[in-house]
């Protein structure tokens, strides 16, 4: 077997890291952010973002139909991995979630509508699946969408929307029909700033904002409907594998262990070179090991996934997912352990260790583990699905 990317694989790669040397700029591209480094929530971003669409590079696996280059998965890999190295927003939402569940099971009016602005770098969304009583069992979701004529009127709440005080679509899980669990659920399209909808930001522990929304008699017009009503949690669950690989990327893991690292050889412990001390060197050893596992899981992903059309693969995303997000606590613990008492200095404090980030990954990986479905989720999927051990709950 050949791990090595082809000579193609390796020029594109170059092509990108040497767009990225030209238009990261630090307004655009900050590891400091950590994962919500993805979105795209300035018009800086907007603009970066608008400069990858006019490469070409928005859609590559897509379908030559719907404005794509229907390449193989592992372009877009490496395209959003280089980009997550750097700290730049990502394509991960649209292209990856919104665009590709689009073509699967979109009308023609919304393909029509959605995919050319996605491919453009146009819009952005917010996803809104989660509620108060409705985060790991999200088949519990409660936001009522009662038929009307010529639509649905919502009304209810989402809670941990990141993005939706931005974003300018919310892709949004509603309850349809309240005597069925899964199969009373559909999915909408609706505009952020509709009338009725209403916005109050949740701050995180990782700094960053993520949102609850309210809907007060929302109308949303069967034209908006995404697919066939009562479906709606089969393209969330597909989705949602799409988003366990695409927005928890692995370059900013080894970014962070590249940091630790150099840490390593070059500082001293007890006034003795940190590189000769066995601990640290087994515990960089280690992560070092298993840093390699997650790639590799991510590659598994990428090459189970195939083109775009074929479904999700599940299982493999949960355990690239359920891995890497731990890793990256991992690593966080490593470098408040291995940078010493000034790796209780806050991010971005001037002189602090590894410039604070011990302080800002520590925060912010708690939250990998839990978005996109907490870990003890993750595990549960690879126990039911990949192993076919009964269900728990
Ligand atoms: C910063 C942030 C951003 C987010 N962004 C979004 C977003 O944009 N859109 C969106 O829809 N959601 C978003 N989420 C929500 C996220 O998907 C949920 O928080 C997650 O699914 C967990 O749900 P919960 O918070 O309700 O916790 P709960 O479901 O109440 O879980 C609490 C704990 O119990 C465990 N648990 C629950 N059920 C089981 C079980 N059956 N077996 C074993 N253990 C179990 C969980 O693993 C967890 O540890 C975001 C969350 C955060 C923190």
């Amino acid at each position: 077997m050949d791990f090595e990317f082809s000579e193609e694989l390796q020029a594109f790669s170059r092509e990108v890291e040497a767009f990225l040397d030209e238009h990261a700029t630090p307004d655009v591209a900050d590891v400091l952010r950590e994962n919500m480094a993805q979105i795209v929530d300035t018009p800086e971003r907007r603009a970066f973002m608008k400069k990858l669409s006019e490469r070409g590079w928005l859609g590559m696996t897509w379908p030559k139909e719907h404005g794509g280059q229907e390449k193989e998965g592992i372009y877009e890999y490496v395209l959003n991995e280089a980009l997550a190295r750097r700290g730049a927003p990502q394509i991960g939402k649209g292209v990856g979630i919104i665009g590709k569940t689009l073509i699967r099971h979109g009308s023609d009016k919304l393909k029509k509508e959605f995919l050319p602005q996605i491919i453009g770098a146009e819009v952005e969304f917010a996803v809104g699946y989660s509620e108060p009583n409705a985060g790991s069992d999200a088949a519990n979701m409660q936001l009522r969408a009662e038929k009307v004529d010529g639509g649905y009127r919502l009304n209810g709440q989402k809670t941990w929307t990141t993005s939706a005080h931005f974003a300018d679509w919310y892709w949004v899980g509603a309850r349809t029909d309240a005597t069925k669990k899964h199969d009373g659920i559909s999915l909408f399209l609706i505009p952020m700033d509709h009338e009725g909808l209403e916005v109050r930001g949740l701050p995180t522990i990782g700094d960053e904002l993520t949102n609850e929304v309210f809907f007060n008699d929302v109308f949303v017009s069967d034209d908006y409907l995404v697919g066939q009503e009562g479906s709606g949690f089969r393209y969330i669950s597909e989705a949602l594998d799409l988003e366990r690989f695409t927005m928890f990327t692995y370059s900013p893991t080894e970014q962070r262990l590249e940091e630790v690292i150099d840490l390593v050889r070059e500082g001293t412990l007890d006034d003795a070179p940190r590189r000769e001390d066995p601990v640290t060197r087994q515990t960089i050893a280690r992560l070092a090991t298993e840093a390699e596992v997650a790639r590799v899981l991510g590659l598994r992903f990428v090459h189970a996934a195939g083109r775009v059309g074929a479904k999700p693969p599940t299982v493999e995303a949960s355990e690239y997912k359920l891995f890497a997000t731990q890793l990256s606590q991992r690593v966080a613990n490593a470098m408040l352990d291995l940078a010493g008492p000034g790796a209780q200095l806050r991010v971005r404090t001037e002189d602090a260790p590894l410039r604070g980030r011990g302080d800002m990954t520590y925060r912010y990986s708690v939250i990998d583990t839990i978005g996109g479905g907490a870990s003890e989720i993750q595990k549960n999927i690879i126990a039911r699905r990949g192993l076919g051990l009964p269900k728990n709950f």
